[in-house]
């Protein structure tokens, strides 16, 4: 797709100086931006993007030219230094990651800490979150959920989170790379049986599908299809755990 998307006016609401803004970009469908993220992508000095060739065509399709220095797990301590440095002079900076909010399962913590020792504003520009899009439509509850971002690749560390994890009340989401997401099913089929599994894949997408089952059966599902795309992965609360007891008792 590369057509550029077109933008209505856009009220003027200067940036703060001095200020980090974690500006949330589209996970996958590219309307899901706001009208704030445009904004604040157009007006702000600096763009510190986990990639700039991915961020330079969303920019791109924004009608926008702006300076990037890239920002990721490997550089975020040094680029904290110059993002300071430009904070310092009363620029603003937008941070950005690949898809979706920064600093959720991306770059952006080590900033944030650096930039808030420093003793500057660091504000988030809210959109599209993969765990949400996930979380809301799932059916699971949403009263206590608990996040864990993606689980150690390493078998032995892998089973011992996964097992500690699943005694939390609540429904737990994880991030899974399709490569490994039968590997979690088998995992989930031994260790959570009885528990439901919610696949979120491909959100917001022209695929988008959402299934439902034991991890047996959608263990069953992908006997005969490869997984692909993006996933998120929720797990019903634990039978019997506190929060279960709750919500029947408010039924
Ligand atoms: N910061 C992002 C966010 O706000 O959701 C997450 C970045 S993390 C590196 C990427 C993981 O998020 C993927 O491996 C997948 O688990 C999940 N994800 C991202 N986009 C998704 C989508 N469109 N559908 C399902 N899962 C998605």
């Amino acid at each position: 797709m590369s057509y550029a998307i077109a933008l209505p006016e856009l009220t003027p609401a200067p940036l703060t100086p001095g200020t980090l803004y974690l500006v949330a970009t589209p996970i996958g469908n590219m309307e899901d931006i706001t009208l704030r993220a445009i904004r604040t992508l157009r007006d702000c000095d600096l763009v510190a993007a986990e990639d700039t060739r991915h961020t330079g065509m969303l920019l791109k399709r924004l009608g926008l030219a702006k300076r990037q220095i890239s920002t990721h797990k490997f550089n975020e301590a040094k680029r904290s230094a110059e993002i300071i440095t430009l904070l310092e002079q009363g620029g603003t900076v937008s941070l950005v990651s690949d898809a979706g909010s920064p600093g959720i399962s991306d770059p952006g913590q080590r900033v944030v800490d650096a930039v808030l020792i420093a003793g500057f504003r660091v504000e988030a520009v809210p959109g599209a979150c993969a765990l949400i899009a996930a979380l809301t439509p799932s059916g699971l509850s949403t009263d206590e959920f608990h996040f864990c971002g993606f689980l150690p690749v390493k078998s032995g560390q892998r089973a011992k989170r996964l097992a500690k994890l699943l005694d939390l009340p609540g429904t737990l989401a994880l991030y899974e790379s399709p490569y490994r997401i039968t590997k979690l099913l088998d995992e989930l089929a031994e260790l959570a049986s009885a528990r439901e599994v919610v696949l979120a894949r491909e959100l917001t997408k022209k695929f988008e599908q959402i299934q439902r089952g034991t991890a047996a059966q959608l263990l069953e599902y992908y006997r005969e299809k490869k997984p692909k795309g993006e996933y998120v992965v929720l797990v019903s609360q634990a039978l019997g755990s506190a929060s279960e007891h709750a919500s029947n008792e408010m039924d």
